[in-house]
């Protein structure tokens, strides 16, 4: 089964990376970024902490998601010298500072939210900015968001309602945002919010994925089959349906792994999500995303490789004069311009040969 998010991409993308950086070439593959949209406690947090692996989200049956969260994951190589371990997290405001202990990232989240927007449940459009370093993701940025709300409860003003989905709409406007449109299953799904918000920035649903949580606690009697199957509402990158730990796993301590665990067992022993595996399951939804990234990479890849040979064509030129010295340095970036066509290539190949993991290339 698929990893955690990108994890099947990681080899391809950092490949490519190397070939830049020893090209000395500014040339980066920049990937698109990942926003959560929904009502609030609807599982946005939920679904991007089990996406992550790991557990360092505020989460809750209250507000707790009160300033945009921008999550910058960082694939950085395992050190043989990393005695406090090779993944850590680093906050733009408190600069030079690396918690090891995934709970502290949590902490912190929770002081610096309320340090922005006060401790009486008030929202802020200002973000906090995380660093993820870790050998086991790839660059990307997920982007956690304050969730839809109604009724303004504590320091919150009367259009509550209308600031959040403005905040919300400057994250998931941009063409390259992918939107994970959340929706609880124990609530009318076709009262949406999340999918009523995407619907107004990617009218044909072309980056919107449907996420459809707590489909455990459904209404005795009923199940989420029509909406999975996209007979509600189409989306063309369609649903999947997940299970994420519920309050009570939460304050219990319960790993994501035996989350994950569960989730598996749910679905498996469920009549009717038994045959809709393809769409059941976090596992799913991040085979999903990194099928995106796939399609993304190789979209952009061509406009790399031309830009990278103009620069080549400019520095050969540049230097020409200079003799021997330049001209090895040219010889060395054309020797690399190959390597990089090979790996297009047979990225290429891979991609077309139906190979989904990818992982072992
Ligand atoms: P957010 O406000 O959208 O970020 O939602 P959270 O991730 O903070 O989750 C809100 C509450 O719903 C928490 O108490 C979670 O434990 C619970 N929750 C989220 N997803 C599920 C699910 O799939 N099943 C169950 N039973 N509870 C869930
Ligand atoms: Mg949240």
């Amino acid at each position: 089964t698929a990893g955690p998010i990108g994890s099947s991409v990681i080899p391809i993308v950092n490949k490519l990376q190397d070939i830049f950086s020893q090209l000395g070439s500014s040339s980066t593959i920049d990937l698109p970024q990942v926003a959560v949209v929904g009502s609030q406690s609807s599982g946005k947090s939920s679904v991007l902490e089990a996406l992550v692996g790991r557990d360092f989200l505020p989460r809750g049956t209250d507000i707790c998601t009160r300033r945009p969260l921008v999550l910058q994951l960082v694939h950085w190589p395992r050190r043989a010298d990393a005695a406090e371990g090779d993944e850590w997290g680093e906050f733009l405001h408190l600069p030079g500072r690396r918690f090891y202990d995934f709970s502290d990232i949590r902490k912190e989240i929770q002081a610096e939210t309320d340090r922005e927007a006060g401790g009486n449940k008030g929202v802020s459009d200002k973000q906090i900015r995380l660093k993820i370093f870790s050998p086991n993701v790839l660059n990307i940025a997920l982007v956690d968001l304050p969730g839809i709300t109604k009724v303004p409860v504590g320091d919150q003003p009367s259009d509550i309602e209308s600031r959040i989905r403005t905040m919300i709409t400057s994250y998931i406007k941009h063409e390259t945002c992918i939107i994970l449109a959340v929706s609880p299953a124990n609530a009318d799904l076709s009262n949406s919010d999340a999918l009523q918000m995407a619907r107004t920035v990617d009218p044909d649903g072309s980056r919107t994925i449907g996420v459809i949580t707590k489909l455990d606690i459904m209404d005795r009697g009923t199940d989420a089959r029509n909406f999975l199957m996209g007979k509600v509402i189409p989306l063309r990158l369609g649903y999947v349906g997940v299970v994420n730990r519920s309050q009570q796993d939460i304050n219990q301590n319960r790993s994501i792994k035996e989350a994950l665990a569960n989730e598996e067992s749910f679905f498996r022993s469920h009549p009717v999500y038994h045959g809709l595996s393809h769409c059941c399951g976090i596992p799913q939804l991040a085979k999903k995303l990194n099928q995106i990234l796939v399609q993304h990479i190789r979209t952009v890849l061509p406009s790399l490789k031309s830009r990278i040979n103009s620069q080549l064509v400019a520095v050969a030129k540049e230097h020409a004069t200079y003799g021997d010295v330049a001209e090895s340095k040219a010889g060395q970036g054309v020797r690399l311009l190959n390597i990089l066509t090979k790996y297009c290539e047979a990225f290429s190949s891979m991609v077309e040969g139906k190979n989904e993991e990818l992982s072992t290339a």
